[in-house]
């Protein structure tokens, strides 16, 4: 595994100021009922790291305290967190929206036999990765057989209501399987749909682009294949200014399995806490590192965000970001 990190710290990216938060993205653990070749926390099922109950409380009084209002879980499969469920039902009771970074798969596994259903009684909205609507290629990036228990679970869902009662959404995420920018949202969306209703009577809502970072395996692979320069400058060369006051950590913050917190999920990947690694920013005065308890009382608005150079792949074209498309 090459680190591409250390390419990233020098950089010309514009300097960001936070906008009001309103989403917190958790990742619940790197727990994994996959262990897919391109996973960038290089989850799988003997990962033991999972969030405990306690940073899940504190996460709750977060919530409370904040005024957050989207709620956003990834993993791992974060439906195997122990804790999943009591997450879920205590942030819904506050009022949140709460999004499930879903891999499809999970809802067919022995034991997950009624998550689907909890998931549609807690309206919590459903956001699935398929990179690719034809079977060979998601088969090359997720494994064998993923492609058709991909729809059997998306058929389960639409069962449920999901895609169709306006209540549960079901968006599906797209990601390009190469060194290239995702095209145009729209159209691929109304391909996606015509595929998936045509051959298997799926409806979903949106499709979700999402342009690759150059971080973590994606980033390894570029540096092995020798284009990561050349990749980068694709980035550069479609930077998009009015991509820049809509990126998303303005209102987001990302928090890892054990609690510590980072400007947006890249970063977090990374490994660039919300103490600036450059040390112009602390947050945190008593520790290294920012932990989300320490963050009860304190208003990030304005704030500095820590930015390096695969902040490009959230400006690039159409922009990107957990929400596909910027503009
Ligand atoms: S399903 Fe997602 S979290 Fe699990 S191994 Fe694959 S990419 Fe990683
Ligand atoms: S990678 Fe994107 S979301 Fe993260 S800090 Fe950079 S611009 Fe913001």
């Amino acid at each position: 595994m090459h680190d591409s990190t250390a390419r990233l710290r020098d950089s010309d990216f514009p300097a960001l100021k936070r906008g009001k938060l309103s989403t917190l993205q958790v990742n619940l653990g790197y727990l994994c009922n996959l262990s897919c070749t391109h996973c960038h926390v290089n989850a799988g099922p003997r990962r033991t790291e999972l969030m405990s109950r306690e940073v899940i409380d504190q996460l709750l009084d977060f919530i409370r305290a904040r005024d957050i209002h989207l709620l956003d879980l990834t993993g791992g499969a974060p439906e195997m967190n122990p804790h999943f469920r009591y997450f879920v039902t205590e942030a819904r009771k506050l009022g949140v929206e709460v999004i499930d970074r879903c891999n499809l798969t999970i809802l067919l596994e022995p034991g997950y036999e009624d998550l689907a259903e909890f998931l549609a009684e807690q309206a919590v909205q459903v956001t699935a990765s398929l990179p690719c609507y034809e079977e060979a290629n998601v088969a090359e990036q997720r494994g064998k057989g993923v492609y058709q228990q991909s729809i059997e679970a998306l058929q389960l869902l639409n069962g449920l209501g999901y895609g169709k009662d306006p209540r549960l959404s079901l968006d599906l995420v797209y990601n390009p399987n190469g060194a290239f920018l995702p095209p145009p949202q729209g159209p691929l969306e109304q391909d996606y749909k015509a595929h998936l209703r045509d051959d298997y009577g799926i409806e979903f809502n949106q499709l979700l682009t999402i342009t690759n970072m150059p971080i973590s395996r994606f980033g390894s692979m570029l540096i092995s294949k020798g284009q990561f320069d050349s990749y980068m400058q694709l980035l550069k060369d479609n930077f998009s200014q009015d991509n820049l006051a809509s990126v998303m950590c303005h209102q987001l913050i990302s928090v890892d399995w054990q609690g510590y917190v980072y400007d947006c999920d890249f970063n977090q990947m990374l490994g660039w806490g919300m103490v600036d690694p450059r040390g112009d920013q602390i947050i945190a005065r008593d520790s290294a590192r920012t932990h989300i308890a320490d963050l009860l009382e304190v208003d990030l608005e304005g704030d500095s965000i820590v930015v390096g150079e695969h902040c490009y792949g959230c400006t690039a074209g159409q922009g990107s970001s957990c929400g596909g498309a910027l503009s």
